[in-house]
C-alpha cells in the first residue's frame, strides 16, 4: 500500500505540472491531445497493462472502426487493455481509451464490447473531461485540476490507487454526460455496422452482477458510471425507436471469439491492491 501511495503521489504531481496548458481560456485540440498523451504515459506506467499484441490489435481495430465514424475521426485514437478483472473503462482527453480485461471477460459478443468502447469514445467526442477542466480554470487551478482528475481530495489516496478501473485518473462524469455518452455511443455503433443491443445486454448483465454480489467486480463501473438503471430504460427506448435501422447489423465476429479464446489461455490478471 505504501508503494501505491508513492506512485499515486507522483501521478498527482505530474498532473499538476500539466496545468499550465489550461491556464488561459479554452483548451485547443492540440493542447487536449498533449494533455491526453501526458496522462496516458502516466497511466501506462502506473497501471498493469495487458501486453498481448494480438488482443491489443483486435481492440484497436474494433475501437478505430467505431471512432472513425465520429465527428472526431481526425484524432489519433489509441485503445489499450488494463490487466485487471475489475469491470470498468475510461477515456483520457485526446482519444486515449482504456478498457479493463474484466470487460473483455464479461462481454459475450462483439456488440457488448463495442458498446463500452463506443460509450468511452463519445466522452472524448463531446470533450467531457476537457470541459470540466475549462470550468475549473478560474479556481485555484493546480489544486482544482488535481482534484478533478485524481479524486485525491475526496478519496483515501490508497483507495484511489486501488481503483485500477481508472477513476483515479480522469474527471467524474455527471449523469447527463453518461446519458450523452450512451446515446452518442449507440449511434456510433449503428454507423459502424454493429448492432447496439449489446449496450442493453451488457448493462443488464452488470446490474444483475451488482444485485447478486453487492457489486463485486462490477462495483467500480457503477461508481464511475452513475444511473445505470435509468440508462437501461433510455437504451431500451432507443432500441424500440430505431428498430427499423438495426436489421442486418452484426452482433458478433470471429475476431471477437478468437480474442476470447486467447484471453482465456493467458495467465490470470494480477489481483488488485487491497483485494
Ligand atoms: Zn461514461
Amino acid at each position: 500500500m505504501i508503494t501505491a501511495h508513492r506512485h499515486f503521489t507522483r501521478v498527482a504531481a505530474g498532473l499538476i505540472a500539466s496545468v499550465s496548458l489550461v491556464a488561459c481560456g479554452g483548451i485547443s485540440q492540440q493542447q487536449e491531445v498533449e494533455l491526453g498523451a501526458q496522462q496516458a504515459q502516466q497511466v501506462n506506467a502506473q497501471l498493469p497493462m495487458l501486453q498481448d499484441p494480438t488482443i491489443n490489435a483486435y481492440v484497436n481495430s474494433l475501437g478505430n472502426q467505431l471512432a472513425r465514424t465520429t465527428s472526431r475521426a481526425d484524432l489519433d485514437w489509441h485503445f489499450a487493455v488494463v490487466n485487471t478483472d475489475v469491470i470498468n473503462a475510461f477515456a483520457l482527453p485526446g482519444g486515449y481509451i482504456y478498457v479493463n480485461r474484466g470487460v473483455l471477460q464479461q462481454a459475450s459478443n462483439e456488440s457488448e464490447l463495442a458498446s463500452v468502447l463506443a460509450h468511452e469514445i463519445e466522452h472524448v467526442v463531446r470533450r467531457h473531461s476537457v470541459k470540466q477542466m475549462e470550468q475549473v480554470n478560474n479556481a485555484n487551478i493546480g489544486v482544482a485540476l488535481a482534484c478533478t482528475l485524481t479524486n485525491v481530495c475526496n478519496n483515501q489516496v490508497t483507495q484511489a490507487a486501488i481503483q485500477v478501473g481508472g477513476s483515479a485518473y480522469f474527471a467524474k462524469n455527471s449523469r447527463a454526460d453518461e446519458v450523452q455518452a450512451d446515446e452518442g455511443g449507440f449511434s456510433t455503433m449503428i454507423r459502424a455496422g454493429i448492432d447496439p443491443h449489446g449496450m442493453l445486454t451488457f448493462f443488464q448483465k452488470l446490474l444483475a452482477e451488482e444485485q447478486r454480489s453487492g457489486g463485486g467486480n462490477a462495483s467500480s463501473w457503477f461508481a464511475d458510471h452513475p444511473g445505470t438503471e435509468d440508462r437501461i430504460s433510455d437504451i431500451q427506448r432507443l432500441l424500440n425507436q430505431d428498430a427499423g435501422q438495426l436489421r442486418g447489423l452484426r452482433t458478433d465476429s470471429q475476431a471477437f471469439q478468437s480474442m476470447k479464446r486467447r484471453l482465456a489461455q493467458l495467465p490470470p490478471a494480477p489481483r488488485s491492491q487491497g483485494e
